[in-house]
């Protein structure tokens, strides 16, 4: 798995660009810096992988694109240490950065074959403290609540309640909101009487979140 100087040059340009898009957050840009996108996607796509663009990853799901997962990842306001919850690992990519920035990561994911992939994936290119689990993202990680912060990578047509309830007060979920094709993406923040403080940021497009986990 070769991480040379012409990726490294390739990912200075995308940080740029993620920079002038408006994320200012250094810790999210040192992020996406370092991890090497190009080993998420199949080797022959080496030329996208440093688009600020989604890429197919299998499954019919995708990678998403740079500046939304720096976008999503800077209204999460991650601390060091904090316990975060994310729905839809898809390639993983997502939850490197939430690991860069010292987060205790945990991340659900409902297809199984992506799920097998990116578990033996992530531990070969460094990322072993990351937690992965295959089950519907609609129920959490019960396990290991309360969290600081829930980030949802897929389009949800509603509110998760299971979710809420597995959010420590004062924690925020960051979630994509809505079954069309285009959605609001929210910030959400549990107040001391367990009702939401709702913030808007914005049209977004992602593949939907489904309930049930699948097999394939
Ligand atoms: N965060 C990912 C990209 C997410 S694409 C990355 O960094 O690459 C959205 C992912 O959510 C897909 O992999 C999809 O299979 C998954 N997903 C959809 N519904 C889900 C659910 N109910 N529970 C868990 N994962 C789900």
């Amino acid at each position: 798995m070769v991480d040379n100087y012409r990726h490294k040059g390739m990912r200075k340009r995308l940080v740029n660009e993620i920079r002038s898009k408006g994320v200012k957050d250094q810790r999210i840009l040192d992020a996406v810096n370092k991890i090497p996108r190009h080993l998420f996607l199949d080797s022959s796509f080496l030329e996208f992988a440093y688009e600020d663009k989604p890429f197919p990853i299998g499954s019919g799901q995708t990678i998403s694109q740079p500046y939304t997962v720096a976008f999503q990842t800077e209204l999460l306001e991650v601390k060091k240490g904090q316990k975060i919850l994310e729905i839809g690992t898809g390639s993983g990519y997502q939850a490197c950065v939430l690991a860069e920035l010292g987060a205790k990561v945990f991340s659900i994911e409902r297809q199984k074959k992506l799920y097998e992939k990116t578990k033996v994936f992530l531990p070969k290119i460094g990322y072993r403290q990351i937690k992965l689990f295959y089950g519907d993202g609609y129920k959490g990680v019960p396990a290991f609540a309360p969290y600081d912060g829930i980030l949802i990578t897929a389009a949800a047509p509603e509110i998760p309640e299971k979710l809420v309830s597995q959010l420590k007060t004062g924690g925020v979920i960051v979630l994509p909101l809505g079954g069309g094709d285009v959605q609001t993406m929210l910030r959400l923040t549990k107040k001391e009487d367990g009702t939401l403080q709702e913030e808007q940021f914005g049209a977004f497009r992602f593949v939907p979140l489904l309930k049930n986990k699948s097999s394939d």
